[in-house]
């Protein structure tokens, strides 16, 4: 298939090619765009051949649910069964952005898009190509992230060139997103708020709104067997090609284990990265160092954590040893994405 691959600039919209996009969408091809989380591969989300095909591109297990995008928050009454007041409420507080809800679904959803579940998960993107793209779509735009199944999710164009060009109608370049890991989701069909995945809007800004949070066990397993509740959690997934270890723990006893790993792994014949910090950078000698952002600010690291595991591929190491980080704020969805890349492989300090 041959890919278009379109610049289209946040500040200054060409709403000619974000029409053109909008009306491939609508007639059943596949656009890859930005949203301020990572970028996305979108489908009309009321057609079920679309929505196949975007599993297709992906090799997306079937059983793995997709979120619909909207643009305005009337047309979330058509897709569900009801908005309870804690619906309104965080709607409210945090749409346009990157929370996902989790609501019953009603009968003009198609089986494919939520897997056969009886819920639906749906999210109002606050990017301007991707609302105005959904907008021109006039339909709710089905969207996974843009990547291959398993691999690093989409900060950047280049990210979705490489995974998906030949596969897709076409890919939106808008330079990099902002927040950089996908949207936190939340399930409120029981009552409260439960988060099934750690992402943008943190339990914290949650609880604020209301009360009755938990976040699913499930999501950063301390070395037991928890299955999470979001049928996507339990698959491998941003994974480099690179073998990822996280030694977690006081920072200074981190970058002190990881020298002398990399020292061993080397001598085995291994190439090593490091995954730093800006705190943590200058500590180390020899083996490639990237510093991931700066542990003061946690979001600066959220937006790179993709990038960097891309970027040791095209280094070409072996091992990735990376840095723990603190769980607070971001840093849970940070810390979860990074379990997941690393399988689990954590050395603690
Ligand atoms: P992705 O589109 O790759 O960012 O993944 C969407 C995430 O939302 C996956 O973890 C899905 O399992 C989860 N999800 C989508 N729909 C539902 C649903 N109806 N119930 C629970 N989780 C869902
Ligand atoms: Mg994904």
């Amino acid at each position: 298939m041959n890919t278009r691959v379109v610049k289209i600039d946040p500040q200054n919209i060409d709403h000619e090619v974000l029409r053109e996009a909008g009306a491939l969408i609508r007639n059943g091809g596949l656009v890859a765009f930005p949203t301020e989380t990572v970028y996305g591969l979108g489908a009309n989300g009321l057609d079920p051949g679309a929505v196949k095909r975007i599993f297709q591109a992906k090799g997306r297990p079937s059983d793995n649910p997709l979120i619909l995008h909207i643009s305005r928050a009337e047309e979330l009454d058509k897709l569900v069964e009801g908005i309870s007041p804690t619906a309104e409420r965080l709607i409210e507080e945090f749409w346009p952005g990157p929370l996902t809800l989790i609501f019953k679904k009603s009968s003009l959803v198609p089986e494919v898009v939520t897997a056969g579940l009886d819920t639906v998960a749906v999210r109002m993107p606050s990017h301007p190509v991707a609302m105005g793209m959904i907008r021109y779509a006039g339909v709710p735009v089905a969207a996974p992230s843009a990547n291959l199944s398993g691999k690093p999710s989409p900060t950047r164009a280049e990210h979705v060139i490489k995974d998906l060009l030949g596969k897709v109608d076409m890919i939106i370049d808008s330079g990099s997103v902002m927040v950089g890991l996908e949207s936190t989701v939340a399930d409120i069909t029981g009552g409260g708020v439960v988060v099934l995945r750690p992402g943008g809007i943190t339990p914290e800004q949650l609880r604020e709104v209301t009360g009755d949070v938990t976040v699913d066990p499930g999501l950063i397993p301390d070395g037991d067997t928890t299955i999470p509740k979001a049928p996507g959690m339990k698959y491998a997934h941003y994974s480099p090609d690179a073998q990822v270890i996280i030694i977690d723990g006081d920072m200074y006893k981190a970058a002190d284990k990881i020298q002398r790993m990399a020292k061993d792994l080397e001598s085995q014949g291994k190439r090593v990265g490091i995954m730093a910090t800006e705190q943590t950078k200058a500590l180390y000698k020899d083996a490639p160092v990237v510093s991931v952002g700066d542990r003061k600010r946690p979001y600066t690291i959220a937006a790179n954590l993709f990038a960097v595991l891309r970027e040791f591929d095209a280094l070409g190491v072996d091992v990735i040893l990376a840095e723990g980080v603190e769980r607070q704020g971001v840093g849970l969805a940070v810390m979860n994405r990074l379990m997941k890349a690393a399988s689990h492989n954590v050395v603690r300090v």
